[in-house]
């Protein structure tokens, strides 16, 4: 474990935006994850847990208190059986990286979440999900230091309360993530494909499984378009990935949303759980009037590759991000009467 003299976090974020924190100490043991968490609480100081920084938008002034880099890496088969194995990965590997080891390995379900970003440990804070996948299929158990109890416990996937975008971890700091359990298929195929642009580019039916390696590519591919794969040559991907999620309406208020937009159509939406309907954010916002390419000040924009993700191709600051996603948030609910709420978590900021 290393303590360090605080640079700013913009060095740690995908969007390369956020002030100095008062302390930065990188654990690259799970032990010293859980140290530092104790010794953070004794000293009774703040402590924000960072890894991949690609869901967070942290202030210009920074954070006052800790910032705990998870650096723990690797992952190890815990249990087989003919059909299944279970992989037990530390906080801190590299999600795309264990998804392509998986994939090599001929284990099967997760390799539609090629390409995202970040840590394996903060998959689940937010059920980490693209293309028909989401990790609470194939999450098992998660390993926190629960810091209300003071002690190391396994929490079963029925406890992480995984829903759409969420967990009982989000915007929570009670538990920190030190290792996540994945129970995959013993299969050189994917899932069976859930979602049509998918399978319209890998030339299959909703429903077929094809060969892992393909699904991983197709995907790749598909996210590279949308610049929701980072690209240090792309500045389309200095973001957060999708900025908004999409609204979940109860009928009534959908029925309410379809008649204030009769003038455009359709508004593409998904059944929701329950009498709910996910609405698409992506299309709200491009009616609303804020098309791809779209700018506010200091340089930040909208994604010229893809209308929810905002992005800081420059040298631009928080402050200007948060006024360009409050001016989207307040135009669409002007236009359509629904309210977007943001995905990543804000750090010592708000909208
Ligand atoms: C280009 C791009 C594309 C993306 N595409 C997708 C997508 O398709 N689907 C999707 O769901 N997300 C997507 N994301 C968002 C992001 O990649 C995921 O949410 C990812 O899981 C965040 O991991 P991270 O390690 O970067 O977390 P960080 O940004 O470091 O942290 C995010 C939050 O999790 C907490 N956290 C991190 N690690 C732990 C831990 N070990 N224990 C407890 N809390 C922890 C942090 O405190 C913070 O609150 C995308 C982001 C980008 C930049």
């Amino acid at each position: 474990m290393n303590s360090a003299g605080p640079g700013r976090l913009a060095g740690y974020t995908t969007l390369r935006l956020g002030g100095a924190p008062r302390q930065l100490v990188t654990a690259t043991q799970t032990e010293q994850i859980v140290q530092s968490l104790r010794d953070a609480e004794s000293r009774h100081e703040p402590i924000l847990v960072l890894a991949g920084g690609s869901n967070v938008v942290v202030s210009d002034d920074g954070f006052p208190g800790t910032v705990l880099l998870v650096r723990t890496r690797g992952f190890q088969v815990v249990a087989t059986d003919d059909e299944t194995v279970t992989v037990r990965v530390a906080a801190g590997e590299p999600w795309d990286d264990l998804v392509a080891a998986t994939v090599e390995a001929g284990w099967s379900g997760v390799e539609c979440l090629s390409g995202i970003p970040g840590s394996a440990g903060a998959t689940p804070i937010q059920n980490v999900g693209a293309y028909g996948q989401e990790v609470a299929e194939t999450v098992t158990g998660v390993e926190a230091y629960d810091r209300v109890a003071g002690e190391v416990v396994r929490m079963t996937p029925e406890e992480c309360r995984f829903g759409y975008r969420a967990s009982v971890f989000k915007h929570n700091d009670r538990w920190t993530v030190l290792s996540v359990d994945f129970r995959l298929l013993r299969s050189p195929l994917s899932a069976p494909v859930r979602y049509a642009e998918l399978a319209r580019a890998l030339g299959a039916e909703i429903g077929d499984r094809v060969p892992l390696a393909d699904a991983r590519a197709t995907v790749r591919a598909l996210r590279a378009g949308k610049g929701m794969v980072l690209d240090p040559a792309d500045p389309d991907t200095r973001s957060v990935g999708s900025f908004f999620t999409n609204p979940v309406l109860d009928s009534a208020a959908y029925l309410a949303l379809r008649d204030r937009a009769a003038d455009l159509g359709e508004p593409p939406s998904w059944p929701g759980s329950g009498d709910t309907v996910k609405v698409s954010a992506a299309w709200l916002i491009d009616k609303a009037g804020f098309p791809k390419g779209y700018r506010g000040a200091d340089g930040v924009a909208i994604s010229s590759k893809h209308t929810l993700a905002l992005t800081n191709p420059g040298d631009g600051s928080t402050a200007a991000l948060l006024a360009l996603a409050r001016e989207i948030r307040d135009g669409v609910h002007a236009r359509f009467g629904a309210t977007l709420h943001p995905e990543p978590v804000l750090v010592n900021c708000a909208l």
